[in-house]
């Protein structure tokens, strides 16, 4: 058999623990006897970026704004413990945080369903798509523990020197303050991606944010929403019978419990951190989620959301039996695929990545999965494989379909 070939390399970064063992056996069974692959290789590993003081995940998302797609293994964000565990020269940023600070991008996050696997939710019988806002709030905060008595307030400096400020607190005692910004650009970037993505799918698209408490913080959001759909996509959602629909959190959190799916829902960075891992557990597994960065210039970066399954790896490590699920990671690489022949024109890769997603639904819904789906399905006559005979089981699949 000829292999698929490729023109445009796909960025690739490698990662972490388990997550890292999982990406070496995807290539190895599921991708590289098929498709002659081409990728620009960055080790996001801990210990490549503590080698290059971090220098290369930076050169990682400047990477994928030149190439225009990128696939993203799941890395260790550390912590005290890890530059313990590493010997690490400092404590780096998230890979993620960087990556999305680097592209400005909006993170769509949307289930894996699968027969067999079932919401907890019961009315729920489409996806909903989480988009999260991935610039600025809590997670570009400048912070203050205050030590005793004093005053807080809020500057902001005028380039010509005037001055505006508030009064946040006047401390008694010890304390904390927590100065957040957002900038029009991104937010515009962020409302422009959503209606774009919502129009592209037909799907409905929410908008959530606390305006009544937070009045011209999220009253900015709420706005630069509006008016941009109304100046640029009502015309284009009435023709395509979708509604852009604006509500507080609260009350989208209690409709959205009570729906049954299938609409896009735009959210702030930190609730849509917070919702879309209820979400995915809610639809099964936080390993059944697909997690995709778009960019306003149009890159694409896929990812699995979830974490690097420490404890999975050092049994790994332990040589002790596994059974950790791949398929985030698999749709990760086969989202990329997909993404890379539909910009080069390459049908052929991107009927491979369709291939490779139906494969690894069937193998679940004919009974084969890893422990986590296993202890939660209603299927009958399930087979728990081990991390890497499930994914040799796809393969099987994999070369039914081919
Ligand atoms: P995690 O890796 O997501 O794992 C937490 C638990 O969830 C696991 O112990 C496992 O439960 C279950 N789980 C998660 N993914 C699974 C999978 N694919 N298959 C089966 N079970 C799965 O989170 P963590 O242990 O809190 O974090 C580990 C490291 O990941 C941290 O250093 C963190 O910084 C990093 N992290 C990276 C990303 C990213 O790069 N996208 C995201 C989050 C966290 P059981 O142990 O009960 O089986
Ligand atoms: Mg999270």
């Amino acid at each position: 058999m000829t292999k698929i070939p490729m023109t445009t390399p796909l960025v690739e970064m490698d990662g972490d623990e388990m997550t890292r063992i999982i990406w070496r056996m995807i290539k190895e069974h599921l991708i590289t006897p098929f498709v002659d692959l081409k990728t620009v290789y960055y080790d996001l590993g801990l210990v490549s970026r503590d080698e290059t003081d971090d220098e290369i995940t930076m050169e990682a998302a400047e990477a994928t704004k030149k190439y225009g797609v990128a696939v993203k293994c799941a890395t260790i964000t550390p912590n005290k413990a890890r530059q313990k565990e590493y010997d690490l020269k400092k404590l780096y940023k998230s890979p993620n945080a960087t990556i999305r600070a680097a592209l400005d991008g909006t993170v769509f996050r949307g289930p894996i369903m699968v027969k067999g696997i079932e919401p907890y939710v019961r009315t729920w019988k489409k996806p909903i798509m989480m988009a999260r806002h991935a610039y600025g709030d809590v997670y570009k905060n400048a912070e203050i523990k205050v030590g005793g008595p004093g005053k807080a307030e809020i500057v902001f400096t005028e380039i010509n020197g005037v001055e505006h400020r508030r009064l946040i607190c006047d401390f008694e005692g010890g304390g904390i303050v927590q100065g957040i910004h957002n900038t029009d650009q991104s937010i515009e970037n962020f409302a422009r991606t959503c209606f774009e993505y919502a129009l592209a799918q037909k799907m409905d698209l929410w908008f959530s944010t606390k305006d009544t408490i937070s009045k011209i913080y999220d009253g900015n959001f709420k706005e630069i929403f509006q008016r941009i759909y109304d100046e640029e996509y009502k015309d284009k959602y009435e023709a395509a019978g979708i509604t852009y629909f604006y509500t507080l959190i609260d009350d989208a959190v209690a409709r959205a419990i009570r729906s049954e799916g299938g609409f896009v829902w735009a959210l702030k960075n930190y609730d849509g951190d917070v919702m879309s891992d209820m979400m995915a557990t809610s639809f099964g597994s936080l390993a059944m989620m697909t997690s995709t960065l778009v960019s306003p210039t149009g890159a694409y970066e896929f990812e699995a959301a979830h974490g690097t399954v420490q404890r999975h790896y050092y049994k790994y490590l332990e040589g002790q039996p596994t059974s950790t699920n791949s398929v985030a990671t698999i749709f990760a690489w086969s989202g990329a695929l997909n993404k890379r022949g539909e910009m080069d024109g390459n049908k052929e890769l991107s009927e491979f990545a369709g291939k490779l997603e139906k494969a690894t639904i069937n193998t679940i819904e004919s009974g084969k999965m890893t422990g986590d789906l296993a202890g939660i399905t209603t299927l009958e006559n399930v087979e728990k494989l081990g991390t890497e005979e499930f994914i040799l089981a796809v393969r099987q699949e994999l070369e039914k379909l081919l």
